[in-house]
């Protein structure tokens, strides 16, 4: 997916560092702290064996008995208390880190621009906040058990080899430059592969999405299988890289092992010839081949480590690309003052092409302050564009917009999205209660929302809900039928109170009786503020105070209902459509 140079495990590992791990170094260190702690216990327990058999059993001295198998217990119990400290601190950490990432992926999420959101699914970006993240974790653990224990020991022993013979120790490591290439094409292999694992995750994420948020329409056109078998496909290929990156990462410990045979094989045959001639005694041929010995292992752990790495290295550049990923609708350096007042609101050879597609073809048109403008025209003529253009969804290409005198891109994002309230076909509602999703983060005293329930005709159906306003509405407000659910955004609008109002299409999934009743609450709402409205049904326009008609990205007629019918063309003929011969 991302055609971009790979970050080298330094890069990943330094921005993880700086970013998100340095701040819980004192974790880090208390984790170590135990984990060392853990060891000089076991250690201490065979230290224990001296008095044990010397003052005990040989000594024949009950005394000692007792002190003996007191601190073996106390050995037993400070170890198993050392274990438990590391592994809550660890758990910690690391559960507090990837806390810290995740929040500011949602924070960055939400604030990237909307193309970048309808290229990626919800599904997918759902996937990169859970799953990728989720494989960071291992990074605490190898960071402390692998630097930690393991990178110490190994430089320890290797430093006793040198100092016992640094010709054999030189002899031992014969085997390290030829690792060096198979290793490094193992770790790309490892990270490739799991790179592509993060990839298909988040593709059957994107599925999964899918099929659950259309599981009606799966099951009326019988799409079980198919899905499923979409489904199958993806796992087959995740099984397939879950395998290669496990083998790849088991290959590294596998490689040292091949590298040990032959450290050995060099020791043995060059060493042993020097015994044999007498120059060196078997003891510090012992001595030192027990330093090489004890050394191999922590280093084939080490081994592990890297393969470990690198699967939480494809999650950490998933990661930081999508941090580092821009926004281009941002807060201009020195954002305009908000007009005051009700704002008139103007698009003046307004272009937009959205790459090769010309969307909007020098659009003109007004929208008087305080009145209803009425856009009309084709699927596709570009009217929820011009909604998408006035809230800063998109800027347009060319051409200048006007609300209340000041381009939007002028404005902060938080002044102009503070200006306008938006009321589409589909209310977004949340799992929450009723009030909850009335009042959002509102401070909305009680006279206030009551008026707001009347108003939005919610009143009359709450006495229908189990728990009144505090009934929990159910994911997406499935509780609630079309018609509520477009009451409830009402209602949200309402409490707003911005001067502008945007209406998309927002009675145009209801029977005719919600119609009506959610038609009467948007007259309510409209009163007093710049109005924009898009309508199919052209019943719902005929009372705007004006009607823009719009045709393939432009303006092509503008008036009222009865001066449109009058004049003929685009308007009267999309009228006739609907409404057979009677027009008025
Ligand atoms: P209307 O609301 O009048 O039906 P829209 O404003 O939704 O029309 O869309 C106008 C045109 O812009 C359509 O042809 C649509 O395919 C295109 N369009 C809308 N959004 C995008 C997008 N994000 N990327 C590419 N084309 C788009």
């Amino acid at each position: 997916m991302s055609t971009k140079k790979e970050d080298s495990s330094w890069v990943l590992f330094t921005w993880l560092w700086t970013g998100y791990l340095k701040k819980y170094v004192w974790y880090l260190a208390a984790a170590m702290g135990f984990m060392m702690f853990e060891g000089a216990m076991t250690a201490s327990f065979s230290v224990m064996m001296k008095p044990l058999f010397d003052d005990v059993f040989l000594g024949s001295n009950a005394d000692a008995l007792v002190w003996v198998g007191l601190a073996v217990l106390g050995i037993f119990v400070a170890r198993g208390l050392a274990s438990l400290a590391h592994k809550i601190i660890l758990t910690s950490a690391s559960q507090r880190s990837m806390a810290d990432i995740r929040n500011d992926m949602v924070d960055h999420l939400m604030r990237l621009d909307a193309d970048f959101h309808s290229d990626r699914g919800p599904g997918n970006l759902i996937q990169r906040v859970e799953g990728d993240v989720g494989a960071i974790a291992k990074v605490w653990r190898t960071l402390v058990t692998g630097a930690g224990r393991d990178a110490v020991t190994f430089v320890a022993l290797l430093g006793v080899a040198f100092w016992s013979d640094w010709r054999w120790t030189l002899i031992a490591l014969v085997g390290v430059p030829l690792m060096i290439g198979p290793a490094s094409y193992l770790q790309k292999f490892v990270r490739t592969n799991a790179r592509k694992n993060r990839e298909i995750s988040a593709s059957q994420s994107t599925r999964l999405n899918e099929i659950f948020h259309g599981i009606m329409p799966v099951k009326l056109n019988q799409l079980e299988r198919y899905q499923s078998k979409q489904y199958q496909k993806l796992q087959k290929i995740r099984i397939r890289t879950e395998v290669r990156s496990a083998a790849g990462s088991a290959s590294l410990p596998t490689l040292i092992d091949v590298m040990s045979g032959l450290g050995f094989f060099g020791i043995l045959y060059f060493a042993g010839g020097e015994i044999l001639e007498g120059k060196k005694t078997v003891g510090e041929f012992m001595t030192f081949f027990t330093a090489i010995g004890m050394m191999f292992e922590p280093l084939r752990r080490l081994g592990a480590v890297s393969g470990a790495w690198q699967i939480a290295a494809a999650g950490i550049e998933r990661v930081k690309d999508l941090l580092e990923t821009p926004s281009h609708l941002i807060d201009p350096p020195k954002p305009a003052d908000a007009p005051d007042g009700l704002p008139s609101v103007s698009l003046d050879d307004v272009r937009l092409n959205y790459e090769e597609t010309e969307v909007l073809r020098g659009l003109n048109f007004v929208a008087e302050a305080g009145k209803t403008t009425a856009l009309v025209g084709p699927s596709g003529a570009g009217k929820s564009t011009v909604f998408h253009l006035l809230t800063r969804l998109v800027d347009p290409s060319s051409g200048r917009i006007e609300i209340g005198g000041v381009s939007p891109s002028d404005l902060s994002l938080h002044d102009l999205r503070s200006m306008i309230s938006v009321v589409s076909q589909e209310a977004m509602l949340f799992d929450e209660s009723l009030r909850e999703n009335i009042v959002l983060d509102q401070d909305v005293s009680d006279e206030r929302l009551q008026a707001a329930l009347e108003a939005a005709h919610i009143t009359s159906f709450l006495p229908k809900l189990a728990n009144g306003i505090e009934t929990r509405v159910g994911p997406r407000g499935s509780n609630l039928s079309g018609g509520q659910r477009q009451r409830v955004a009402i209602a949200r609008a309402l409490l707003r109170d911005t001067p502008i109002l945007l209406l998309d299409e927002a009675t145009s999934a209801l029977d005719v009786q919600s119609e009506a009743v959610v038609q009467s609450a948007l007259d309510k709402l409209a009163e007093g503020r710049t109005t924009l409205v898009i309508a199919h049904r052209l019943s719902t326009v005929r009372n705007a105070d004006k009607i823009v008609v719009m045709d393939a990205g432009r303006a092509v007629q503008e008036g009222s209902h009865d001066a449109l019918l009058a004049k003929g063309g685009v308007y009267a003929d999309l009228c006739r459509l609907q409404f057979g011969g009677s027009t008025t």
